[in-house]
């Protein structure tokens, strides 16, 4: 049964019927026509931060209120009712289990109530937020994401035209059912494919295996395709008071230290790991050995992932030996590490065993 149906109305000018699966009484239902009601949720980065001086785009700290950050906006009376909330206003590289289940639960419990949610975040972890929520709300309704690069004081700061487009994009009904959302430089980019390309540029995100889902320009919003979700990405059930596994994540390079695993599984009793490997799937012959004892012995999973920031890891790739069992290593395809270690602690999380983590991961890539 399918989640939605699109129903394309004019070829030339692109706009979408869409219907969603409504979760209240299981049938199919035409998106409301009446002006939405959007709430954002904030939760800090730099698009909420404040330097000394106009020029100054690093050392700034978070020092704005969601409400000061919507003053900064057009009014958006005619397009969506307003509605926000301040639910943490931090770094986003202070982001882990405690802040993530805020974020999770806020949005599980505001998007039953509201017409699409915005959330502003930091951009140096908003991959990983974009993809947990992903894997983890199973919602037709959209949810964006957006923040900035320069902080408020900055001269040509973007975080208020980044926070309109996404207040925008959140309100149009065309962006229903597309999965989780990232507003960004005038992009709409699909929060599962999300990549942080720059770590100080403007036009940091993309997705550039896969491609944008649309743009923003002149205050319209121009989709490139139909709604539809990101491939093989099914929903998790976990709870609200959900626990995280420890995943670590190891970036291998010439000359590895091979005893960097054994502390990570026998000192740190991590519950998974995620290798950013070389190339494919590349690791030295020790490594490789050194990998299967330690999984085989303490039945840990490990997940080959990749440094390079696009391609895949193919199930091909993965070592193979005929003195030593290789079952707990998982291909992670094109999953980057840090999405990696998300999916394999909800994998973890809600009781999937190494087979069935393979299987999830393969589903996700569609990679053999
Ligand atoms: N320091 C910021 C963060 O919270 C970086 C940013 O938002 O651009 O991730």
């Amino acid at each position: 049964m399918s989640d939605f149906e699109v129903i394309e109305e004019d070829l030339d000018h692109p706009k979408f019927q869409i219907k969603y699966r409504s979760s209240s009484t299981g049938s199919l239902e035409t998106v409301p026509e009446k002006i939405p009601t959007i709430k954002i949720l904030g939760t800090g980065g730099t698009i909420a931060s404040k330097g000394t001086s106009s020029h100054q785009t690093a050392g700034y700290k978070v020092d704005l209120t969601i409400e000061d950050l919507v003053k900064t906006i057009p009014d958006l009376s005619t397009t969506c009712n307003l509605l926000y909330e301040q639910i943490l206003n931090i770094d986003s590289k202070e982001i882990g289990e405690e802040e993530l289940k805020v974020i999770y639960n806020q949005v599980k419990k505001d998007i039953e109530i509201y017409d699409g949610i915005v959330i502003t975040h930091g951009t140096d972890t908003m991959e990983e937020t974009a993809f947990f929520l992903q894997f983890t709300l199973n919602v037709s309704k959209p949810i964006v994401l957006c923040g900035s690069m320069r902080p408020s004081t900055a001269i040509s700061s973007d975080g208020p035209m980044n926070l309109y487009q996404a207040i925008v994009i959140a309100s149009d009904k065309n962006s229903w059912n597309r999965g989780i959302l990232v507003a960004f430089n005038d992009r709409i980019i699909s929060g599962y494919f999300l990549k942080k390309s720059n770590a100080n540029s403007l036009d940091t995100f993309n997705a550039i295996g896969q491609g944008y889902l649309g743009n923003f320009v002149n205050n319209q919003i121009c989709y490139y395709f139909p709604p539809s979700k990101p491939m093989g990405v099914s929903h998790l059930v976990i709870d609200s008071d959900f626990k995280l596994p420890e995943v670590g994540i190891v970036f291998a390079h010439q000359g590895l230290n091979n005893d960097i695993f054994k502390l990570f599984i026998e000192n740190l009793k991590v519950k998974g790991l995620v290798i950013a490997t070389m190339g494919a799937g590349s690791l030295k012959e020790s490594t490789n050995r050194t990998i299967m004892e330690l999984s085989n012995k303490h039945g840990v999973p490990i997940i080959y992932s990749k440094r390079s920031m696009d391609g895949m890891v193919p199930i091909g790739s993965l070592p193979k030996f005929a003195d030593l069992k290789c079952n707990n290593i998982i291909a992670s395809g094109s999953i980057s590490p840090q999405k990696s270690r998300i999916l394999l602690q909800i994998c973890l999380m809600v009781g999937l065993d190494v087979e069935q983590t393979k299987k999830y991961f393969k589903k996700v890539y569609g990679g053999s």
